[in-house]
């Protein structure tokens, strides 16, 4: 089998998601799975959805676009603010999206009128960790602002915290959200589906809280994929952290020096790492590299130190371990390790799936290779804005 690749134990994923399904589920909570880590794999967002998530979200329309094979019932949400750009394809590819900007509602509700789609809203509000958000005090506007538009439906609100600055998800701001979506709620008429409040950093909060008042809906990633918190990065109990596995070939083993010599400055990433030690070590190179993962979230197996990592090469310090040329060794991965290795085109991902048949290969393996660059509709989305989009209010009407 190729190397570097992830492993992906599916049936681990589902059972995370059920879960956390379970303990939230007698709290009023419902959980949408997140895939964005996942480079929005089918098989991935298949096994959250058999776990009890209510619905899938991503934060990338090409993701969104892969998940739309899992058929039409599966709700899909854009997490990240859409493009002015793009708000077409966003209201082709996503049911749903999460909103702080008036042009961009603006823009999606021409489109949505235009691909004659309904397009839910959740706006966002800013509690405290400063990225995304619509301040608490024009939060009732922008509601009526969506209300005005036929072809959106205002479902819910919700925030966002601990990405930008680490806030806490607490009984303050979550209470807050609380009276802001009894106020919007009063103030228009209506009633909000979804109070969304936050990702998998909110775990910690809405199990112990005495109240979670209007919060009835959590975005959980990382809580799944990696069965860990994102505050403290500790483990969650009952979950498993290892339904990721990372399998890199060595390409050299010697026995070196533990001291480099010559004049030293810095190293290829700007560092000046500093070797300890005497003597010599037994040091194998790895074929992964700054390319594949992210070193600085990767977990070498016991009794093996990492050493140093470059765009190509991961050292190691393996000890008495008999390692040799050829082998694959085992890393486990942090989020952000998972992230790059995730959408890295030099890893192949495996999916495994023993227990149901659910996902597109059902109790099969499913070898996905490298993914080749994400097009939608044969053009890639990565290039440059639809300006041929006419809900992006510029540019003359394109095909469809
Ligand atoms: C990434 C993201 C999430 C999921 O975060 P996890 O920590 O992986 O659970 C939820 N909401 C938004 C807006 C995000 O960007």
């Amino acid at each position: 089998m190729s190397a570097p690749r992830v492993e992906i134990d599916l049936d681990k994923i589902e059972q995370n998601t059920r879960t956390l399904v379970d303990r939230l589920t007698p709290r009023g909570i419902r959980v949408t799975g997140i895939t964005k880590a996942t480079l929005g794999s089918p098989g991935i967002g298949a096994a959250m959805v058999s776990g009890g998530a209510v619905g899938l979200g991503d934060s990338r329309l090409q993701n969104l676009s892969r998940l739309a094979g899992l058929g039409g019932s599966t709700s899909r949400t854009l997490i990240r603010s859409p493009m002015l750009s793009q708000a077409g394809q966003v209201v082709r590819v996503a049911n749903a999206s999460l909103n702080t900007e008036r042009a961009v509602l603006d823009a999606l509700g021409a489109a949505a009128v235009r691909y004659r789609r309904t397009h839910d809203v959740v706006l966002m509000v800013e509690l405290g960790d400063l990225r995304e958000g619509i301040p608490a005090d024009e939060l009732l506007a922008a509601a009526g602002s969506v209300l005005d538009r036929p072809a959106l439906r205002l479902v819910g609100i919700g925030t966002n915290l601990a990405c930008q600055n680490g806030v806490v998800p607490d009984d303050a701001n979550m209470g807050e959200l609380t009276r802001l979506a009894l106020q919007v709620e009063h103030a228009h008429g209506v009633c909000l589906e979804i109070v969304s409040g936050g990702n998998s950093a909110n775990l910690g909060w809405a199990m112990t809280t005495a109240d979670v008042g209007r919060i009835d809906e959590l975005r959980l990633g990382e809580a799944i994929l990696l069965g860990t918190e994102p505050l403290h990065r500790t483990p969650i109990d009952g979950l498993h952290t290892d339904a990721f596995r990372l399998y890199a070939e060595v390409i050299e083993v010697r026995e070196k020096p533990a001291q480099p010599w010559g004049d030293r400055a810095q190293t290829a990433f700007g560092e000046f790492p500093e070797r300890t030690g005497t003597g010599t070590v037994r040091q194998a190179i790895l074929a992964v590299g700054r390319h594949d993962v992210d070193p600085e979230g990767l977990i070498p197996p016991a009794g093996i130190t990492m050493l140093g990592a470059s765009s190509d090469h991961l050292v190691l310090d393996v000890g008495d371990h008999p390692i040799a040329v050829g082998d694959e060794v085992e890393l486990a991965l942090g989020y952000g390790a998972l992230v790059r290795a995730m959408t890295s085109p030099f890893v192949t991902h495996i999916e495994h799936q023993r227990l149901q048949a659910m996902a597109p290969s059902a109790g099969a393996v499913e070898e996905h290779e490298p993914v080749p660059p994400l097009v939608l509709r044969d053009r890639p989305l990565a290039t440059a804005p639809d300006r041929r989009d006419p809900a992006a209010g510029r540019g003359r009407p394109g095909p469809r």
